[in-house]
């Protein structure tokens, strides 16, 4: 029975057949080699390589630099006195290909010689995935450094921690330091860490394998960082969690600007709150009052005050200063009554519900000794905002007097203020801070107070507007009521004996005419007419002042009829000239019947009383809808009205012509500008395409 593993078995399978290169060389090279060496150098069979040595196939160099030659001989050497040596060779084929094996190396004894038997086996494409492996991790590991990204994989088993090289930079410590899940945790900032270990413990706990926390952690230079921590939760087949591996990004630049975004947010909301409550208030004090207590509130100060410049606008610089708000915290409740205003504006706080805390009001005095120190200090200010320490306003020539309290103020540690002025150059006052809580006023208290004093500056100047707006309106309703009383006192009472006048001069006229001669006769005939343009002057100016003094009731009242009204009493004119007046279908609108009625009367009466000597008057009436009123337009034909005196003639008395050729008071078109406005609208007049005139007027709907 043949041995199945005899041999030659033997040989065929494991030299002949194998894909490993196989051979047995000593100091005479290669005695025998197996196909597959052939096959793989790309010789054309085993007898070829037959007396070379395996080297003479190695490039110059191996994959780590080193010298073929030298390091084969130190290979083989190291076989020879050890017996047997692994390793990774870089070949060359005939083509000129390389390609990578692993070689095994085993001594053996050839008679009395000793030879080695060698086994190469191809692992190029292991070579090219580890090298592959490791283009990757390189790459990786300049991403994680440029990204500033920290690796970390937590062995929940053991507690052992992997933190990556990037991971101990970014808290400042030597790379490979650190392995422990206890140097995480104490190093997370007391405040974070208990939330920070519930929510690893709820995420281990539920069935999400996603990670994301974010926690301060302490850098080895001593200040926290902000950390947002990634990851992952890895379980095994029963689901129990093993592993959590993930990744740490330094946000500390992102959560500063968040901070900072929120708070410039909130004070924006706070601004915004101080500019809607200060826009409701009436007075100085009152909105003194109210920024005074933002500002502590804002800036944590203890003292906040606006003094400002005499309201007749005296420049700082050398104007006094009137103190108009102060506000003190509950802390110098021994200095309650500390709100000086000036006697004019009236002392009380105009703002409804508004509880001044710590202040009050003292009318006696516009000015207190006090602040006389505090104004020289501002108008030694030659800069918009100066802030100054405790220790600086000591050592201030002019500030360290306000260093030491008064009866009336506490003493004041640091000063922040900033000058308050109109936009023109012209400053106004200034606002200010002092007792900061803590430490000194930084810029962001300055960049407050600025605001504030932005805030504060726009709305004195409204509030002087109005304060002046509405002294002007009463001396103007003041006199123009008185304007009216005389007005119509004037012309009732004249009415009397201008009648009486007229009377007794037609008496003389007809009783003692014959005497009197003609020259008599014709003075009084003059006398006579200049009484009776009086008492249309009269009568005139007493309607003119009975306009506004209507309280009459609106109604419906229809235009068209208006129109018929009006040419009814204009008659006689009318017949004379042999006008012609068109209207039709005008609208019905809200109005006092009579005043409009006596509107379209004098209108009517000017067109043809202004009308063109060549030709009759022709009058065109006409009326659009607009969306808030209705728009009425008187036409016609007559002299027309020069461009430049448009405006002038709806003024009182105001007359284009030579009352001997045409009479008139010049107050017809002030009377109709009154009645329009008293039904809420406009008039006006512009030239009429046929070279006359054209009275424009609204009507509110
Ligand atoms: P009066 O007619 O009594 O002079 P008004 O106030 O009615 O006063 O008119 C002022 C002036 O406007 C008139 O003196 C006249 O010169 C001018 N005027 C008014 N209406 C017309 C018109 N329709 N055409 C030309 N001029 C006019």
């Amino acid at each position: 029975m043949n041995d199945p593993l005899s041999e030659s078995v033997l040989r065929n399978v494991l030299f002949e057949q194998s894909s490993d290169a196989q051979f047995i060389y000593n100091s005479q090279g290669i005695l025998q080699c197996n196909p597959a060496m052939a096959k793989m150098l790309e010789m054309p069979d085993p007898e070829s390589l037959v007396g070379r040595y395996p080297y003479e196939f190695s490039p110059q160099f191996q994959i780590d630099g080193s010298l073929s030659s030298e390091k084969s001989q130190r290979i083989e050497t190291w076989v020879r006195q050890h017996g047997k040596h692994r390793f990774d060779w870089l070949f060359r084929r005939v083509s000129g290909d390389e390609f990578v094996c692993e070689v095994t190396l085993t001594r053996v004894r050839l008679g009395d010689e000793d030879a080695i038997v060698g086994v190469w086996r191809e692992v190029t494409d292991r070579r090219i995935e580890q090298e592959e492996l490791r283009r990757a991790q390189t790459r990786l590991q300049h991403a994680l450094r440029g990204g500033d990204v920290g690796l970390w994989d937590w062995n929940l088993a053991t507690n052992e921690v992997f933190y990556s090289d990037q991971w101990h930079r970014q808290l400042g410590e030597t790379p490979g330091t650190l392995s422990e899940y206890v140097d995480w945790e104490s190093r997370v900032h007391p405040d974070d860490l208990p939330t920070a270990i519930q929510r690893v413990k709820t995420l281990l706990a539920s069935t999400n394998s996603e990670y994301e926390s974010s926690f301060r952690m302490r850098h080895a230079s001593g200040v926290y960082r902000w950390i947002l921590a990634r990851g992952q939760v890895f379980r095994d087949p029963s689901g129990q969690p093993t592993r959590l591996l993930g990744v740490h990004l330094d946000v500390t630049a992102q959560k500063e600007h968040e901070q900072r975004l929120s708070k410039d947010l909130h004070l924006s909301e706070v601004m915004l709150q101080t500019l809607e409550s200060t826009l409701k208030v009436t007075s100085l004090e009152g909105l003194s009052t109210i920024v005074c207590q933002q500002a502590r509130r804002l800036c944590s100060a203890e003292i906040a005050g606006i003094d400002l410049c005499n309201a007749s606008g005296g420049n700082a610089a050398n104007g006094k200063h009137l103190i108009h708000g102060r506000s003190y915290s509950t802390k110098y409740a021994e200095y309650p009554a500390t709100t000086l205003f000036p006697k004019t504006a009236g002392g009380a706080d105009q703002v409804e519900g508004n509880a001044v805390e710590g202040m009050g009001a003292e009318s006696e005095s516009a000015e207190h000794p006090d602040d006389i120190a505090l104004c020289d200090f501002f108008t030694s200010l030659d800069q918009p905002v100066l802030s100054l320490t405790a220790d600086q306003l000591q050592s201030h020539p002019i500030g360290s007097t306000l260093c030491s309290s008064t009866p009336h103020r506490p003493p004041l540690r640091g000063l922040l203020v900033c000058l308050l002025s109109d936009g023109d150059g012209q400053t106004l006052g200034a606002i200010w801070l002092s007792d900061k809580d803590e430490g000194d006023f930084d810029d962001e208290d300055q960049s407050i107070l600025r605001q504030l004093a932005y805030i504060v500056s726009t709305l004195i100047v409204r509030l002087n507007t109005q304060v002046e707006l509405r002294r002007q309106t009463e001396l103007l309703d003041e006199s123009n009521e008185e304007l009216k009383q005389f007005a119509y006192v004037a012309s009732h009472d004249l009415q009397q004996p201008l009648r009486a006048i007229s009377n007794y001069a037609e008496f003389i006229n007809e009783d003692y005419g014959e005497v009197l001669g003609e020259e008599g006769r014709r003075y009084l005939q003059l006398q006579i007419a200049a009484a009776k343009r009086m008492k249309k002057l009269i009568d005139d100016l007493l309607q003119y002042s009975r306009v506004s003094r209507d309280d009459a009731e609106f109604t419906l009242v229809n235009m068209d009829e208006v129109v018929d009204e009006a040419m009814r009493r204009l008659e006689v004119s009318i017949e004379e000239t042999g006008a012609v007046v068109r209207h039709e279908g005008l609208p019905t609108v809200r109005g006092i019947e009579s005043r409009l009625c006596q509107l379209m009367q004098n209108l009517i009466g000017n067109a043809i009383k202004y009308g063109d000597p060549s030709r009759s008057p022709v009058i065109t009436i006409s009326a659009s809808e607009q969306p808030e009123y209705w728009l009425f337009v008187v036409e016609d034909n007559g002299i027309g009205i020069e461009p430049k005196f448009r405006l002038e003639v709806f003024q009182v008395f105001r007359r284009l012509h030579d009352g001997s050729k045409i009479e008139g008071t010049g107050i017809g078109l002030s009377l109709c500008k009154r009645i329009v406005q008293r039904h809420g609208g406009e008039i006006w007049v512009e030239a009429s395409p046929e070279g006359g005139s054209r009275f424009c007027f609204q009507i509110t709907k």
